[in-house]
């Protein structure tokens, strides 16, 4: 008998194939039809994308066309195209995610730039200490160190499985000897007036508890729900991180927080509320919204 797998039907090339499924992923309403196609069939064969024009008229095999149309049936269930293939770009870094971590965001870019303004303005020559709490993916704190590699980088999750995913990237990038890794809820597990550090930075969960089911079925259905639920009111974390850091920065230490778009007053309360922070400064992203918080430790 013949082996089906290896059986070739030569109508379905990949230029048919993407014209097809672009036309199918805009009839269900997929954002990015055609790049979302290019993606998953590059993907499937294991191509760059400029490889499926370079070699458009070369015809799928059966168990090819299998594995590229359960991926169509993922993305239309809504899972996101980052989960589908186990890939996302941040800081024009390939990083592995799975759905033990958040899909790093564009926005998230706007709190690594304010860091590494942060470290830029102070030219002390001794290496600096870098904490991030709750990294997932390690994007933040990976971004940081691939653009300055000579500080010393800290990085915390309280997931196992999400310090997996930032340790395989680590690796990736060479950078695992440069980051201390480590399990626990926010500052918890660290020694009060020991382990100072000069900046402390985390990208929290703040959304609001009961607005979570408004959220694009991408994000409610598939990522980590403890990484976007940020309680009530969605200050919960952004709360507990601010009255607690100031503990394990530096004398001139800075702290920086990605906020929710609608979360800049209330945040500005809580700094001041606390009282161990000069005056915090605010930073919008690429939309306009507040995005950034960042607030340099008070002289004691
Ligand atoms: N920015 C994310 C979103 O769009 C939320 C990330 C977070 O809660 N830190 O849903």
């Amino acid at each position: 008998m013949q082996n089906r797998q290896n059986q070739i039907e030569p109508e379905w090339t990949i230029i048919k194939i993407l014209q097809w499924t672009t036309s199918y992923f805009k009839t269900n309403g997929i954002d990015s039809p055609r790049s979302t196609a290019e993606i998953l069939l590059a993907h499937t064969l294991g191509f760059k994308r400029i490889d499926l024009y370079l070699r458009h008229d070369q015809p799928l095999n059966v168990g090819e066309r299998n594995l590229f149309k359960s991926l169509i049936r993922r993305r239309i269930s809504k899972e996101p195209v980052a989960y589908i293939v186990g890939s996302k770009e941040f800081w024009s870094l390939e990083l592995v995610v799975s759905k033990d971590v958040l899909i790093p965001r564009p926005e998230t870019e706007c709190l690594v730039e304010e860091a590494l303004l942060v470290l830029d303005k102070d030219k002390v020559s001794a290496p600096k200490r870098i904490l991030e709490l709750g990294t997932g993916s390690g994007a933040i704190i990976l971004a940081m160190a691939t653009q300055n590699p000579d500080q010393q980088y800290f990085a915390s999750d309280i997931s196992i499985n999400a310090l997996a995913v930032a340790l395989n990237n680590a690796r990736h990038l060479g950078l695992d000897e440069k980051i201390d890794l480590f399990c626990g809820s926010w500052v918890s597990p660290l020694k009060e007036n020991n382990n100072l550090f000069d900046i402390i930075i985390s990208n929290p969960p703040y959304i609001r508890r009961g607005d979570i089911k408004t959220l694009q079925p991408e994000i409610n259905r598939f990522e980590p729900i403890n990484a976007l639920d940020g309680g009530e009111d969605g200050l919960a974390c952004i709360k507990h991180i601010i009255k607690n850091a100031h503990k394990f920065l530096n004398k001139s230490g800075t702290l920086l927080l990605e906020i929710g778009y609608d979360q800049k007053k209330a945040v500005d309360e809580i700094i001041k509320e606390t009282g161990r922070y000069a005056q915090a400064s605010f930073r919008k992203d690429y939309s306009g919204f507040d995005r950034v918080v960042c607030a340099k430790k008070a002289y004691d």
